[in-house]
């Protein structure tokens, strides 16, 4: 039977309820046991392909397309695990899937409700999920803070698999404990607050997580254990750390991972850790760094940076960092500060590697292509992804094939050297205004050219990658650019579409139009990143 264990946030958002809800799996997953995650949102959207990423975040993309809410990337890249579509639950989708049955006639005459209708369609949705992956351990968030109107109708679905089979479902609060600084101590009221909002929903926490900078005294505990109305035990105390790989650790410290067990009346399990273990005494050494500019436009909100919405580039730039034993530096570049000063780019020059990452629109794109064409003209080791590849084969064809006007019909509509053009079911589907859910998405076949750098990189000839993108290369242009020295190094069989170019007289220039990003794991790093942080760390030694 499988069980289920619900996730809930208090107080403040931003404070790791994801990477909680990862490190639970982790932990479960480390016992021995079959874990998945869903992730409930509670936005309208059907899915996170519509949200601008400074909003929400990176949009991350699952093996079966959806695009959907970052957290999934946390999932899967501590659970080791592909999550899919069925996994990620939006009130959007919610409501979608309620109306159509209703629409089809399938409540069979009665009136439809938003209550119990809308929860029982929560849980179906959950159960679908324990149904499918057949996993012993079902970890459900539910976006946002408790208290929150948005949310309401998932905590009541929780409530009602709870009602309905108590020994199954247990649920955990993270909630953040603040040190004011002009009190220098640690206040437990805002918790006791979002507990007691759960409580009005008709659920009590079973374990509550304390989030906080700090670890929780044992005199906090107990108030978080009377007021709270739990277990001492079952507070669980979660200083910031420097990594999030260090979380299931830490958590395990607190017994966490038993308590658990404990509350479904399942014997208790040591946890092997070996493996995630030496990675994170390696990210925990001093090490020599390796510096990466990454080349972007997503990350200013006010004046504030936000790294949200490169998560998934971060996090493989730092796995395939570790797996060389260094310390990567990640430093933002601004691609529309290169547009209107060209001297600027010289700054480019401090760095071992530079990315360019995906992206949509016009703003900051010809600071981009400046930017490549520093990277390779000095050599400076090079990754593209998506409109990374896109941007980079615009700067070749301008700058190398001299074609003065090559452009992506994305940014120029008429432009007279398409180099990169929509797709032609896009352009349909763009004309009717159908925008949700319908890119390229997803992950797609692509086969290697025997000799080039991906495919020593990927040592295999076969590879599939996920993509989200409407434009391409523009196969007419093909063999301008290749008489120029541009290796079209993976292409997609079935559509004839360039997924990998590569430049030769270069340390490491590549580009791909999937996003490599979100198939890399701490313990198992993606392969082109590990290649270019390799060219960056000897580019380093070069300097
Ligand atoms: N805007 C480009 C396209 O739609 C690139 C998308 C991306 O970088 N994910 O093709």
């Amino acid at each position: 039977m499988t069980k289920f264990i619900f996730v809930a946030g208090g107080v403040m958002s931003g404070v790791g309820k994801g990477i909680a809800v990862a490190s639970v799996g982790k932990i479960l997953q480390s016992k021995g046991f079959k874990v998945t995650a869903i992730k409930i949102d509670p936005y309208i959207n059907i899915d996170a392909g519509t949200i601008r990423p400074t909003e929400h975040g990176e949009v991350f993309v699952t093996e079966d397309g959806t695009e959907c809410d970052q957290d999934i990337g946390n999932y899967e890249r501590f659970l080791d695990e592909n999550i899919l579509d069925l996994n990620y639950i939006t009130t959007g989708r919610v409501y979608k899937t309620v109306i159509d049955k209703e629409r089809n006639l399938e409540y069979g005459g009665e009136d439809v409700e938003v209550v119990p209708d809308i929860p029982n369609e929560v849980i179906r949705r959950i159960k679908k999920v324990a149904k499918t992956t057949k996993a012993d351990f079902v970890i459900v968030e539910i976006g946002g803070t408790v208290g929150e109107y948005q949310n309401l109708l998932f905590l009541e679905a929780a409530r009602m698999m709870h009602l309905k089979s108590p020994g199954d479902a247990i649920f955990i609060l993270v909630s953040y404990l603040p040190v004011p600084k002009m009190i220098g101590e640690m206040k437990t009221k805002p918790t006791q607050y979002a507990t007691r909002t759960l409580n009005s929903a008709g659920i009590q926490p079973n374990i509550i997580i304390a989030r906080s900078e700090y670890s929780v005294d044992k005199k906090r505990k107990e108030k978080i254990s009377i007021f709270c109305n739990i277990d001492i035990k079952d507070v669980i105390s979660a200083p910031d750390v420097e990594s999030i790989y260090q979380v299931p650790i830490n958590f395990e410290k607190e017994n966490l991972g038993n308590r658990i067990l404990k509350k479904f009346n399942l014997k208790p399990r040591k946890s092997n850790f070996k493996k995630w273990q030496q990675t994170v005494n390696i990210i925990k050494k001093k090490k020599k760094p390796v510096k990466i500019g990454i080349v972007g436009k997503y990350f200013e909100t006010g004046s504030f940076t936000l790294m949200d919405s490169y998560i998934s580039v971060i996090e493989a730039i730092k796995h395939a960092s570790w797996f060389y034993k260094r310390k990567p530096e990640i430093h933002w570049l601004s691609a529309q500060h290169y547009e209107n000063n060209s001297r600027s780019l010289k700054e480019i020059k401090n760095y071992d590697g530079v990315i360019v990452p995906g992206g949509f629109g016009n703003r900051g794109i010809e600071g981009k292509i400046k930017a490549i064409e520093f990277c390779r003209k000095q050599k400076i080791p090079f990754l593209g992804l998506c409109l990374g590849m896109q941007l980079a084969v615009i700067e070749f064809a301008r700058n190398v094939c001299g074609l003065e006007k090559a452009n992506s019909t994305e940014f120029s509509k008429n432009c007279k050297e398409p180099v990169i053009d929509v797709m032609p079911e896009q352009k349909v589907l763009l004309k009717e205004k159908k925008y949700g859910g319908t890119m390229r998405l997803g992950a797609y076949k692509c086969e290697l050219k025997k000799g080039t750098r991906s495919w020593k990189a990927y040592k295999h000839k076969y590879i599939s990658e996920r993509h989200r993108h409407r434009y391409e290369l523009n196969n007419e242009f093909k063999d301008v650019l290749e008489n120029k020295g541009m290796i079209m190094a993976g292409i997609n069989q079935e559509r004839d579409l360039v997924e990998i170019i590569e430049i030769k007289e270069h340390p490491f220039f590549i580009a791909s139009q999937f996003h490599p990003e979100f198939k890399s794991r701490p313990l198992k790093p993606h392969p082109l990143f590990r290649e270019f942080i390799k060219a960056a760390i000897h580019s380093h030694i070069q300097h």
